[in-house]
């Protein structure tokens, strides 16, 4: 483990905003031949949210494809023997994705950033249901019977977005930007290839604090308004 400071703790906090149906799966069922239902994860009330666990997995893929594009040499998750953990002796040799996100391994490496469940602002009352049709992996050809009913929240459903972030370096900061902005222009969830789960995230404050806020010795530093368009794109 490595133990750090509190220097600089930022809080991220908006709105995730359903443009398309957004289908978060319960991951049980896997599409299979006969009929098959694809239901979305609902917390202990019934509503639909967005696991934290989720946001950061996607936020994390796009901020390996930006690091990679740019040039960087990145490691390739989810299996932990091809990850920084475990193939790097020193943390300093980590890639800049373990660094923010995390690694397990030999050397494992808390996350920076976390990323809060997100929760409906609103209730949603009714869900939709769209049917599908299994493909058969193998042959591409539609599987015999294969129709299925897929569950997803309606498009407008507006969930609160929290992101915490310690001790980011500024080219830190700057990648999970533009991980942010790429989630948004890309997909969150499944059935990405029918259109679903395109989302406006829209971030309306961001506080600095530090250890001296915790302490009553500092204030924090709020950004909100036009100026948190200035600080996304800074
Ligand atoms: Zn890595």
């Amino acid at each position: 483990m490595v133990f750090e400071k509190l220097e600089k703790r930022i809080i991220i906090s908006g709105i995730i905003e359903a443009i398309t149906p957004l289908h978060i799966g319960s991951g049980k069922p896997e599409v299979e031949i006969g009929e098959v239902d694809l239901p979305i994860l609902r917390d202990p009330r019934g509503q639909p949210y967005i696991p934290g666990s989720s946001l950061k997995g996607r936020v994390r893929t796009e901020a390996e494809r930006i690091a990679r594009k740019m040039g960087m040499d990145v490691c390739e998750p989810p299996d932990v023997k091809n990850m920084c953990g475990s193939r790097k002796s020193r943390v300093e040799d980590f890639c800049i994705c373990c660094r923010i996100f995390g690694t397990a391994g030999n050397i494992s490496l808390a996350s920076k950033v976390k990323f809060r469940d997100a929760y409906p602002l609103e209730r949603i009352e009714s869900l939709l249901e769209r049917a599908g049709i299994a493909i058969d992996r193998g042959t591409g050809a539609v599987a015999r019977g294969a129709l299925y009913t897929i569950e997803a929240v309606p498009a407008g459903a507006k969930f609160s977005l929290e992101i915490v972030a310690d001790n980011l370096s500024d080219d830190e900061l700057k990648l999970l930007k533009a991980a942010l902005k790429s989630v948004e222009d890309s997909a969150l969830g499944g059935s990405s290839t029918r259109g679903f789960g395109k989302v406006r995230i829209a971030v309306d404050c961001v506080r600095e604090r530090s250890a001296g806020y915790y302490l009553g010795v500092e204030g924090e530093k709020a950004i909100s308004g036009k100026d948190v368009e200035r600080w996304l794109t800074a």
